[in-house]
């Protein structure tokens, strides 16, 4: 409480104090804070009150001062304080009473419900808090900071399909975008619907589709694509959304590797084709040849193009895991002895790798082993990436 007690002075600083101050002085001197014991409001009187009742000093102060139009934004402060000290059930008792008063306008009012709102949705009482923000969306004052409200009660509740109405209607009313999140609850959507009902492929693309509409550089939107496409045996398409994914941010081309490698060679056997054609001046072929080539050349070209990819990403974004599955392909082209050397270095990677966090947040430096698309410490979307 002593600790509270200090932090109200910066705030009030900004919000009000002077005035309220002004407002104490004026009644001490008017002997109009009638409540027994009186208690001195002046600098040196609250300066004593700390040093003599330290736990107990905002709980008088609150008491003794009267909510009135001049003193609402030092009580909106205190509770505010509350709420973010950790008493929730103490703000929201404090808010509720404050909200009775007679005294105050509608848009006092109106900033003291936004407050009541956010302390339910700390208290994690969310239905209450939606209703709370849905009535002030109502309003002038609060319709955009209701509704970017109702976006985080929403997705708390993993409504995906509210937060993204939510979203839309927030990005609208304040002009500032909102993209990431809207194309990251379309893939929440998506990944719910494959869950529940796992033929119910066309609404999962619907909304995938929708994702990057919304955000056309939706890294996880891309990747979900390209596994729906891959487990449906589209390879060449699964490939292409798989490098679109990776040329949004090359760093997620660890994730998709495994079936990157897979697609390369799995590419049908016309694409093949033609892609032998379109080398042979390069690769010094005759016609004559080409046909007896194909099926024999198909794994050894797939190898080829997947390591000259990886080569290319790597270049431009090292990562360790990237490193290592570039080695373990790369094995095969090697003599014994060099082969026994980068095993080592592999065997080594894996052991670093499987001590250290995989993905890092670029936004608050959390460290996890599993991909999140939202980081479970700063709560944003999109920002853990493959170390
Ligand atoms: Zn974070």
């Amino acid at each position: 409480m002593y600790a509270l007690f200090w932090l109200l002075l910066p705030v009030a600083a900004i919000s009000g104090w002077i005035a309220a101050t002004r407002h104490f002085k004026t009644l001490a001197e008017n002997n109009q804070l009638s409540n027994a014991p009186r208690v001195d409001l002046s600098q040196k009187g609250l300066a004593n009150l700390v040093d003599t009742q330290p736990d107990n000093a905002v709980d008088i102060v609150i008491d003794k001062l009267e909510v009135s139009p001049e003193t609402v934004e030092v009580h909106l402060a205190l509770g505010k304080l509350y709420r973010q000290s950790g008493e929730v059930n103490r703000a929201i008792r404090f808010h509720q009473n404050l909200i009775e008063k007679h005294a105050l306008s509608h848009e006092q009012r109106e900033s003291i419900l936004f407050e009541l709102g956010r302390d339910y949705v700390s208290a994690g009482l969310l239905d209450r808090a939606e209703r709370i923000f849905k009535d002030l969306l109502t309003t002038d004052a609060f319709k955009i900071s209701s509704s970017k409200a109702l976006v985080d009660v929403y997705q708390q509740e993993k409504d995906w399909r509210a937060a993204l109405e939510y979203a839309e209607m927030y990005q609208s009313l304040s002009g500032i975008s909102q993209k990431t999140r809207i194309g990251q609850y379309c893939c929440e959507q998506a990944e719910k619907i494959a869950k529940e009902d796992a033929d119910n492929i066309s609404d999962v693309k619907t909304l995938l589709e929708l994702a990057l509409k919304k955000d056309k550089s939706c890294v996880r939107a891309y990747m979900l694509l390209g596994d729906l496409y891959f487990k449906q045996q589209a390879f060449d398409v699964a490939l292409k959304h798989y490098v679109a994914a990776v040329d949004q941010d090359r760093n997620y081309l660890s994730v998709v590797l495994e079936n990157v490698v897979c697609c390369f060679q799995q590419v049908p056997q016309k694409e093949r084709r033609l892609t032998l054609l379109a080398n042979r001046s390069e690769r010094n072929l005759k016609p004559a040849t080409e046909n007896s080539l194909v099926q024999d050349e198909h794994l050894i070209l797939a190898h080829n193009k997947t390591i000259k990819y990886i080569e290319q990403t790597l270049e431009k974004t090292p990562t360790l895991s990237l490193l290592s599955e570039y080695l373990q392909l790369s094995l095969d082209d090697l003599g014994a002895e060099n082969k026994k050397y980068n095993t080592k270095i592999i065997n080594a990677l894996t052991q670093i790798n499987r001590k250290n966090a995989s993905y890092k947040c670029v936004s608050c430096g959390l460290g996890v082993h599993a991909l999140h698309w939202q980081c479970p410490s700063c709560a944003n979307w999109s920002t853990i990436k493959p170390l």
